[in-house]
């Protein structure tokens, strides 16, 4: 087929009508598509949709059984189509604003709003009906469902999330006791399994504002975290009886239960918050001693022993913003997100520099750690 520019010198009116004629012979159109793409001509069988528009409505009829409260629609086109419509627009310079794409979206977004009776959502849908034309099926796509809100943890027994067994990673092996896990529990499970049971839900994530060690309480106002439900059934909740239901447990506690979207999991997951920490040292700290710590301020910090299997080994620097003497053998410190408090105790054999014990020249142990306070609000 002759480019368009082939006709530039003929007249404007020749030049139109040549292009229709080409058109018909190339591609014949039904009478939506016609329209959309501003031509003229008497509507076919159609080359370009396969008469999409006519067949839709058999599309419609599907059911689906989670609940929701607003929707998107998606539109999966053969490729080939989307290369045909390409090559009309192009060949016959149309303004191509109005899409097949489009078209069927503004469509299927109207008939399932009468069909539902629910909201059109476009940021953040609790569902998104997939129309695949190739495969002509709706494929639906159940968006999670986030929860928010804050917890302490009372034991130091009990990781933050669900820790798969290090050697057979959850399949179950004779190292964790065919259990798949190296916990009984965590924060995690036991949120988890109250929300899960209430949206009928299999499946979860948990994302917290940072973690404090399996062995440390987590005290005060709570850390922040989103629970992600994953193909919810249940959307609407009674949050206030889930959390009543989740605090029989006296391990952790839940408090100012929300919902929440994936925004906020992002923001929760960038935030770098100050921390306010209960050490309780094996020694007392002397009077004297306590003078030459409480000005502590920066530490540089290498990647503690304990957790370089799974960290990179670098240097910190880190910032220490008050210490002060809680008892005679306990240090409140606030410091900044990211310091390992127990081995800015010990030194960590030389790789916290300086450390409370290089400080009073001693070799300071910490035996237990409460966080007090996340300073995120
Ligand atoms: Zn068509
Ligand atoms: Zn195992």
């Amino acid at each position: 087929m002759p480019h368009p520019r082939v006709f530039d010198n003929y007249l404007p009116l020749a030049h139109l009508f040549n292009l229709i004629f080409l058109l018909v012979i190339m591609y014949k159109l039904c009478g939506s598509c016609l329209k959309r793409l501003g031509l003229q001509g008497k509507p076919e069988k159609c080359e370009l949709c396969g008469n999409i528009f006519e067949k839709i409505d058999v599309l419609l009829d599907f059911t689906y059984d989670a609940e929701f409260f607003n929707f998107n629609v998606g539109v999966k086109l053969d490729p080939e189509t989307l290369e045909k419509e390409k090559k009309i627009i192009e060949e016959l310079n149309l303004s191509g604003e109005k899409t097949l794409k489009r078209e069927l979206l503004s469509v299927l977004r109207k008939k399932l709003k009468e069909k539902f009776n629910k909201e059109i959502e476009m940021e953040d849908p609790d569902v998104i009906f997939i129309f695949d034309l190739k495969k002509f099926k709706v494929i639906p796509e159940n968006n999670s469902l986030y929860i928010k809100g804050r917890y302490n943890k009372y034991v130091r027994d009990i990781p933050q999330t669900k820790w798969y067994c290090r050697k057979c990673r959850g399949k179950g092996c004779s190292y964790c006791n065919f259990k798949g896990k190296m916990y009984e529990t965590s924060v995690e499970e036991i949120i988890g399994g109250v929300i899960l049971k209430y949206t009928k839900a299999e499946e979860e994530k948990f994302h917290g504002a940072g973690r404090e060690d399996i062995d440390a309480r987590m005290l005060g106002d709570g850390r922040p975290f989103v629970i992600e439900i994953q193909k919810p059934k249940i959307r609407k909740l009674d949050l206030k009886k889930i959390q009543s239901e989740i605090n029989k447990d006296n391990r952790i506690k839940v408090t100012e239960l929300e919902y929440s979207n994936k925004r906020e999991v992002i923001e929760l997951k960038r935030g770098k918050f100050k921390k306010t920490y209960l050490v309780y040292l094996d020694q007392d700290i002397s009077d004297e001693d306590f003078e030459r710590i409480k000005y502590l301020r920066e530490i540089s910090q290498r990647t503690p022993k304990r957790v370089q299997h799974r960290r990179a080994d670098k240097i910190r620097i880190r910032k220490i913003y008050k210490v002060e003497r809680e008892n005679s053998n306990c240090l409140k410190i606030c410091c900044e997100s990211g310091l390992y408090v127990k081995e800015l105790i010990t030194g960590d054999d030389g790789r916290t520099v300086p450390s409370v014990s290089s400080i009073v020249q001693k070799d300071l142990e910490c035996i237990a750690l409460d966080v007090i306070k996340i300073h995120d609000r």
